[in-house]
C-alpha cells in the first residue's frame, strides 16, 4: 500500500512531469539555463559532497536549504546502495523562489556538460516541499549519471529511468511502501491512458530524437510529450521488478535510438518483443 493521499501524488505527479518534460527539452537546448547563469547579481553557494547550491540572499528556499541539500545528498547515497556502485558527481544546482522569464510554470530543468560528472540544474522551489525538491533534483542528477557512467543517448529511455528512481526515492523517504509492483500498480493506469491516447507503445518512443519525444515546437517554444513519461517509467518499472534493476542499468549502456533493441536483447535475460507484448498485457491493454 502506498500510505500517502491521492492529492499528494497527483501534486508530486504534475510536478515531475513538468520537470521531466522542460529537463528533457533542455539537455537539448538550455537557453533558460543560460540565461540564468549569466546573470550578474551574486549568488551565496552551499557546498556538499555531490552538490554546489547556488541561492540569492533573502530568498524563501534559503529556510529550508539545508533539508534539500541533506535530502538530495540521501538520494545519492540510497540510489548508490541501490545500483550497488559508487557514485561520482557535482553539478551545479541553482535555486529560486517562483518561475521567471519565458516560464510560467514552476519547473526544473539541465544542461549536462557533456560525458563529465557536472552539469547545470535550475529548480524553481514553488511547491514549498524539500522531499519533492530532492527527489525532483535526484530526476535530474541520473540524468548526468547516465551521460557521464552509462553514455546513454536515448530519450525514452533516460526518462523512463530517471522518473522510475525519483518516484521510488519519494516513495522509500516517505517511509510506506516502495516496493517495484507498487509503483507499478500506480503507473499503469496512466500509462494505458497515454497508450490509449495515441502517445505511443515504448518500441515507437525508443526510436525518436528529443524533440520528436517531447513534440517540442521550436517556433513556438512549446512542447507535448503527453502521457509518454509514465508509458516509459512503467515498462522500466515492469523490467526492473522481473529482471533486476542490474539488467535495467546495463541496458542503458551505449545505447541509443537505433540500437537499442539489440542492447536489450544482449543484457535483459528476455526477447524485447515478448517482453513489451507481456507488459502491455499487464497493463490492461488488449
Ligand atoms: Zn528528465
Amino acid at each position: 500500500m502506498l500510505n500517502f493521499s491521492d492529492n499528494r501524488k497527483l501534486s508530486f505527479r504534475i510536478w515531475r512531469t513538468v520537470c521531466a518534460l522542460f529537463g528533457t527539452f533542455c539537455l537539448m537546448n538550455c537557453f533558460s539555463c543560460s540565461s540564468m547563469v549569466l546573470d550578474t547579481q551574486p549568488f551565496n553557494v552551499l557546498e556538499t559532497s555531490h552538490f554546489t547550491f547556488f541561492y540569492r540572499d533573502g530568498c524563501e528556499i534559503e529556510k529550508d536549504l539545508k533539508k534539500i541539500a541533506k535530502y538530495c545528498e540521501n538520494g545519492i547515497s540510497w540510489f548508490s546502495t541501490y545500483v550497488g556502485f559508487k557514485i561520482e558527481l557535482k553539478p551545479d544546482i541553482y535555486l529560486f523562489d517562483e518561475p521567471s522569464g519565458s516560464f510560467k510554470e514552476p519547473f526544473s530543468d539541465i544542461n549536462l556538460d557533456s560525458h563529465s560528472i557536472n552539469g547545470t540544474i535550475l529548480y524553481y522551489y514553488v511547491e514549498q516541499d524539500y522531499l519533492t525538491a530532492a527527489s525532483i533534483i535526484l530526476h535530474e542528477a541520473i540524468h548526468v549519471i547516465q551521460d557521464f557512467y552509462f553514455s546513454l543517448d536515448n530519450t525514452a529511455l533516460a526518462e523512463g529511468f530517471a522518473s522510475f528512481i525519483s518516484l521510488k526515492f519519494y516513495y522509500y523517504y516517505l517511509g510506506g511502501s516502495y516496493a517495484d509492483k507498487d509503483i507499478s500498480e500506480l503507473l499503469k493506469v496512466s500509462a494505458l491512458q497515454g497508450i490509449l491516447a495515441g502517445d505511443g507503445i515504448p518500441e515507437e518512443l525508443l526510436k525518436l530524437s528529443l524533440p520528436d519525444f517531447n513534440r517540442t515546437n521550436v517556433l513556438e517554444g512549446d512542447r507535448n510529450a503527453g502521457l509518454r513519461y509514465e508509458i516509459m517509467e512503467s515498462f522500466i518499472t515492469y523490467l526492473v521488478e522481473k529482471y533486476g534493476i542490474k539488467s535495467v542499468i546495463d541496458w542503458q549502456r551505449n545505447t541509443t535510438v537505433s540500437n537499442f533493441k539489440n542492447n536489450f536483447n544482449k543484457n535483459i535475460p528476455a526477447d524485447f518483443d515478448e517482453c513489451q507484448k507481456k507488459w502491455l498485457f499487464s497493463i490492461g491493454y488488449r
